[in-house]
């Protein structure tokens, strides 16, 4: 046995006095150093009395001793747990308790408040700060920095993150090794990594996009990061010329258009710019490709499978698409009704199977069982089309698809319509219960700064561009839509906000 996800991701850098964390602060974190944190972390933990498969749950700033925990869980053999750092103790609660774990570590600000929490499951709360200090620093700093790696199969639990809950409730996602390895790996390939390569890590390492693709990807190429607690125009546009690549949601890109100081010559060095997470707006990608001479390559992915699908290192990146399956993934677009494969071209599920499927949620037989078929596809919950290149385009959540008088009817058809009227910043199209016609389309809009969209005029551009039963029944101007930390549109809020607009007595 041995532990492969160790051994390939970070073993392999043993000895290396090679960079690779570039701290903001100034402070560089050799491969070497990075690794003896880790050891001692893991020492520390095996102190304390933990054993191979528990679980660490964290809610941590973002720091190198952060992602040493990390680093060091994998190598302990135990289950890595990080939770988002916008979670109330109400919040916590809720996962430490679903979850089981036996350790908790957090900042200094919900030590009070979740020790009886923790203890009461029988589990242990050690502190680790933003600065790297805290209880489990002072324990892991009196250890080795040697230790014996914990053996694991690639089965074996790797991690346990909870998806954003945009949707509804955060599930736990199981996640093994061989899920972890396979992906990191592959990008490494698709993209082109090697260890010359400097990141901009400007992405939180609670979520698969900061952790398993931004840290993996890096650690599997042997490269470098340069490693911000979060995203910083001001940092990013200093570290730019000193990076190879960066990888971001879409919002990065539109805060980095938004200031005048973003210019082609910062980006001569960079060869790679990735986005994903969330749509990136067609606009977005043309006036970054106008700015730069670069064009963003858009990915897709989630919680329960790491990536899916890649636009092309070389070749056509196809704007409003996430490319095609990568090597290893297969895709295929159902019928929801019958489960059937549907011809190119048509709207269904997006199905995924592959070495990245998780292993299922935690403590969900019946939801794992409706969602990972038995043939091994994952039913991902979104809605997607391939055209006859092989792109794969996501036309919207499952769970957004509104069905009115029996028709199917795709949200993000009608907000690109709104999305293009005079002074409409952005828009969210659900649907909402209707008494006629079991549910009706509702527009909400947010305005540019200063304006005010006329909304009849609004309607009569509906009217032209969409089919009847397309056109939304009403529009709402709000202040902004209500988004989760990872900057999706969360409408399930919005459709319980406005959910008895025609029902109503
Ligand atoms: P929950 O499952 O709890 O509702 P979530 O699905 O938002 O939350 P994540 O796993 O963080 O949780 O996000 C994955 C989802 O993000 C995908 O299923 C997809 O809907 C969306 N997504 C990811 N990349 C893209 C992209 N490039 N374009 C459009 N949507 C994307
Ligand atoms: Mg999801």
């Amino acid at each position: 046995m041995a532990n492969l996800l160790y051994d390939t991701l970070l073993g392999v850098h043993a000895g290396k006095t090679t960079p690779f964390l570039h701290v903001v602060d100034g402070t560089v974190v050799t491969h070497q150093a990075f690794l003896a944190t880790a050891a001692q972390i893991a020492n520390a933990m095996t102190e304390i009395g933990l054993k191979p498969g528990d679980r660490v749950a964290a809610q941590i700033e973002k720091s190198p001793e952060a992602l040493a925990l990390y680093a060091a869980c994998v190598q302990a053999g135990l289950v890595f747990l990080p939770l988002n750092t916008a979670y109330t103790v109400d919040e916590l609660t809720y996962f430490i308790e679903n979850s089981g774990a036996a350790l908790v570590v957090c900042d200094g600000r919900n030590v009070t408040a979740l020790t009886p929490v923790v203890q009461g499951l029988g589990g242990q709360v050690e502190t680790l700060n933003a600065d790297g200090s805290g209880t489990l620093m002072v324990r892991a700093q009196r250890c080795s920095t040697a230790f014996a790696t914990v053996d694991r199969n690639a089965d074996d639990l790797a991690a346990f993150l909870y998806t954003s809950g945009t949707t509804g409730r955060s599930k736990g996602a199981m996640l093994t090794q061989a899920n972890l390895l396979s992906n990191a790996q592959t990008l490494v390939k698709e993209w082109r990594f090697t260890a010359q390569d400097v990141l901009i890590h400007a992405l939180p390492i609670f979520h698969t996009h900061g952790l398993f693709v931004a840290t993996n990807v890096t650690l599997a190429a042997g490269g470098s990061a340069i490693f911000m607690p979060k995203f910083d125009q001001d940092a990013v546009i200093e570290n730019l010329p000193r990076a190879t690549a960066m990888m971001g949601v879409p919002t990065f890109y539109t805060r980095l258009l938004d200031d005048p100081r973003f210019t082609k010559d910062l980006t001569t060095h960079m060869r790679l710019f990735i986005s994903g997470s969330a749509p990136l707006l067609a606009e977005t990608h043309v006036k970054f490709e106008e700015r730069t001479g670069h064009r963003i390559l858009e990915r897709y992915g989630m919680t329960e499978t790491n990536m899916n699908t890649s636009n092309p290192y070389e070749g056509t990146r196809k704007a409003g698409t996430v490319g095609f399956p990568l090597p290893g993934v297969e895709l295929k677009i159902t019928d929801p009704a019958t489960g059937k494969t549907l011809p190119d071209g048509d709207v269904g599920q997006i199905e995924v199977r592959g070495d990245n499927v998780f292993k299922g949620y935690w403590q969900m037989p019946e939801k794992t069982a409706e969602e990972l078929r038995s043939d091994g596809f994952f039913i991902t919950g979104d809605l997607g089309t391939i055209d006859d290149e092989g792109y794969v385009s996501i036309v919207g959540r499952n769970k957004d698809l509104i069905i009115s008088g029996g028709y199917n009817i795709y949200p993000k058809e009608i907000e690109l319509v709104l999305d293009e009227q005079p002074g409409v910043l952005e828009s969210a199209v659900i649907g909402v219960p209707h008494p006629d016609f079991g549910e009706t389309v509702v527009g909400v809009i947010v305005a540019l700064p200063n304006q005010t969209p006329d909304l009849d005029a609004i309607i009569e551009a509906c009217k032209t561009s969409l089919a009847r039963f397309k056109h939304p029944r009403k529009l709402v101007v709000v202040d902004a839509l209500p988004r989760n930390t990872m900057g999706k549109v969360q409408k399930n809020i919005l459709r319980d906000t406005y959910s008895d607009l025609f029902t109503q007595p």
